[in-house]
């Protein structure tokens, strides 16, 4: 080989190896290429992460720590804008100094310690606002390739919405676990099949009896009595069902001092459901209504007592409501009308009233009801058979406490018989007087015969036998039997509705001055005396007027038994109308009595029938007689000072 092509394969040689050495650089630059597109791509997706992270993410460089870079959540949290790279930390956020934060930056900064914190309070100033936020903290050390610590890079959590709910959360437990323990009521929680009692306020725990310790064991077990009180079943159902279950006034038997007692309770059972719906317990709430539940007890026993009672009368008892309306009928009332205790309250009380009456019992009630006084009046009303059958119905108000009216109480009893009976007094009354009427009045024209025919001066034979003075006598007597049986005609003409008016015109004044001057004739030593304050003709049935005023009188005189003054004065009330009072100074009429005595037979009852005599028949006379004028009759009286009848009619009489 020459010396030329050594060195050439020399070259050749060199030139190979340069090749492979290139060759061997040109691989390495693409693996360096690749590894540096990688690493690129590692920065990019990391740098992605670090913006779209919803943690708050900064890096902070040396010692001034000069934010190099942070995340859009940081900033906002921040609140001084976008563009704070380049600043230090501490000058973008003064407020942080006094916070202690620098503190824990240098520890990962100087000691290269990552710090971590939880619910760390961090105020910020949003526009001269102090805000607190809670954040989860971590600082941690940032190191070069020369393992040099050259920053500190902090991630935190912003769990201040989380920490308020938090709060939220715990203060309103804290509110509830208040309220239950401070509530009167008696209130558990019971958790699990087996009712283990996790909360039991204090008010429970007193009716149980059992101590303060019950907390943590089952109420079955605290409470063994219970269990054959179908507690248990109540318990279950409401665990395995989710039904509400209520009871009012249920009867339970309780520890009470020591003592087993029966005690009275409302109760609430209500299931208790977990976030998703399931039942995890039940919570009792109840309220010891012992002493409410005993008066009920006894009001409902008073009530039933009351019921056998009015409904074992014989009487007729019904309750009406304010306005009238019937809410109540007696046995009594069934057994009469056949109808059921509905169909009597569908109906109207009206419609079992004769048809005669019913208008005057409307007004009767209507009367009563508005003007709160008692109602008592006869009535006929319908049996089951259809037959109208009398009764004296009466009807009082009940009130309550305060006086006011909340219904009304009617009795009503049968007094059929007793009407049949009057009926047959009446007519016998009627056909008796009527008989004797004849008989007596030609006795009275007899004596005023011999009257007249005696002498008026016959001294010798009155000194032996003294006839006229026995005449005179035997005439009184005859006129008061002749006024009794026409009182007692009148009556009867009443009663059939035969009373009628004869109407005239004649002068009331007039009137009233002759009939004075009658009584006086026959009641010599007594003082009438007469003012005309009004004088009229008047338009009426004048011998009726007269009777009114003699009634008036004679009673006046009758219950005078230490005065013989009678007062009497005619006067105009009101225009059209006129008035005759007739005023005693005689026993007077207690208040009571005042609207009785013009009652049909109606006698005061303290006065001796031998003192005072009659029959109880001549005001209620003089009341028809002045009602069918259109006229009233007041009494106004005062025991032991004497009494003033008025009566008052229209000067004109109208039908
Ligand atoms: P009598 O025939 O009983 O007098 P009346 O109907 O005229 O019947 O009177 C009814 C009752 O009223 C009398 O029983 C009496 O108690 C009472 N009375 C009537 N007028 C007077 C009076 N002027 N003074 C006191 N009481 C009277």
């Amino acid at each position: 080989m020459t010396e030329e092509n050594l060195k050439v394969t020399e070259l050749e040689k060199k030139l190979k190896k340069k090749e492979d050495e290139l060759e061997r650089l040109r691989k390495e630059n693409e693996s360096i290429k690749r590894s540096n597109l990688e690493l690129k791509e590692e920065i990019f997706q990391f740098k992605g992460l670090v913006y779209s992270s919803t943690s708050l993410i900064t890096f902070l460089k040396g010692p001034d720590y000069i934010i190099e870079f942070a995340n859009k959540p940081i900033k906002e949290v921040w609140g001084k804008g976008y563009d704070v790279e380049g600043k230090s930390l501490f000058d973008v956020l003064p407020e942080l100094h006094s916070q202690g934060i620098k503190e824990y930056l240098d520890q990962a900064f100087y000691k290269g310690e990552p710090f971590h914190a939880r619910s760390l309070p961090i105020e910020h100033d949003k526009n001269g606002e102090m805000v607190r936020y809670f954040f989860d903290f971590s600082y941690m050390p940032q190191y070069n390739y020369n393992r040099e610590i050259i920053g500190v890079g902090v991630i935190a959590q912003d769990i201040t919405n989380r920490k308020r709910a938090e709060t939220e959360l715990k203060e309103s437990e804290h509110r509830y676990r208040e309220m239950i323990h401070s509530s009167n009521s008696l209130i558990a929680i019971l958790r699990g099949p087996e009712m283990i009692i996790e909360i039991a306020n204090d008010a429970i725990k007193e009716v149980w009896g059992k101590g303060a310790n019950v907390e943590g064991k089952s109420l079955f077990e605290v409470l063994p009595e219970i269990v054959d009180q179908g507690m248990p079943e109540i318990f279950r159902t409401v665990y395995e069902t989710g039904e509400t279950v209520v009871a009012q006034e249920s009867p339970i038997m309780h520890l009470k001092n020591g003592e087993m007692v029966l005690g009275y309770f409302d109760f609430m059972y209500q299931a208790l459901k977990d976030s998703s719906g399931e039942i995890e317990g039940v919570s009792v709430i109840a309220n010891e209504v012992t002493n409410q539940a005993l008066l009920n007890r006894q009001i409902k026993k008073s009530e039933r007592e009351f019921r056998e009672l009015v409904n074992f009368m014989p009487h007729k008892i019904s309750l009406t409501d304010t306005e009238g309306v019937p809410v109540y009928y007696n046995q009594s009332w069934l057994d009469f009308t056949g109808k059921s205790f509905d169909e009597l309250l569908s109906e109207s009380y009206l419609d079992m009233v004769h048809p005669d009456e019913r208008e005057f019992v409307e007004n009767e009630v209507e009367r009563c009801l508005s003007t709160e006084e008692n109602l008592d009046i006869e009535v006929q009303i319908r049996n089951k058979d259809g037959n109208y059958i009398w009764h004296l119905a009466k009807a009082t108000p009940i009130r309550d406490e305060e006086g006011n009216i909340t219904s009304w109480i009617s009795s009503s009893t049968e007094i059929q018989k007793l009407k049949e009976d009057e009926k047959r007094q009446e007519d016998f009354l009627k056909l008796v007087s009527h008989e004797l009427k004849t008989p007596i009045t030609s006795i009275k024209g007899y004596i005023q015969l011999l009257l007249a025919s005696l002498p008026d001066d016959n001294r010798d034979t009155e000194k032996r036998l003294p006839i006229k003075p026995y005449l005179n006598r035997v005439e009184t007597q005859v006129e008061r039997l002749i006024r009794l049986l026409s009182e007692m005609l009148d009556l009867s003409k009443i009663e059939q509705n035969e009373l009628e008016l004869k109407i005239e015109k004649f002068n009331l004044n007039s009137h009233v001055r002759e009939i004075l001057e009658d009584l006086k004739y026959s009641n010599r030593n007594v003082q009438l005396e007469l003012e005309e304050d009004f004088s009229c003709e008047v338009h009426a049935d004048k011998d009726r007027i007269g009777q009114v005023i003699i009634n008036f009188v004679t009673n006046a005189l009758k219950y005078s038994p230490d005065s013989n003054r009678v007062q009497l004065k005619i006067f105009e009330p009101e225009k059209g109308h006129v008035a005759v009072s007739v005023k005693d100074f005689g026993i007077g009429i207690n208040e009571k009595e005042q609207n009785q005595i013009f009652k049909r037979f109606y006698r005061i009852s303290g006065n001796k029938d031998d003192t005072y005599e009659g029959f109880g028949i001549g005001l209620y006379l003089s009341n028809e007689i002045i009602e069918r004028h259109n006229g009233k009759i007041f009494v106004k009286s005062e025991l032991g000072k004497g009494s003033e009848f008025t009566f008052t009619i229209p000067q004109n009489h109208q039908k």
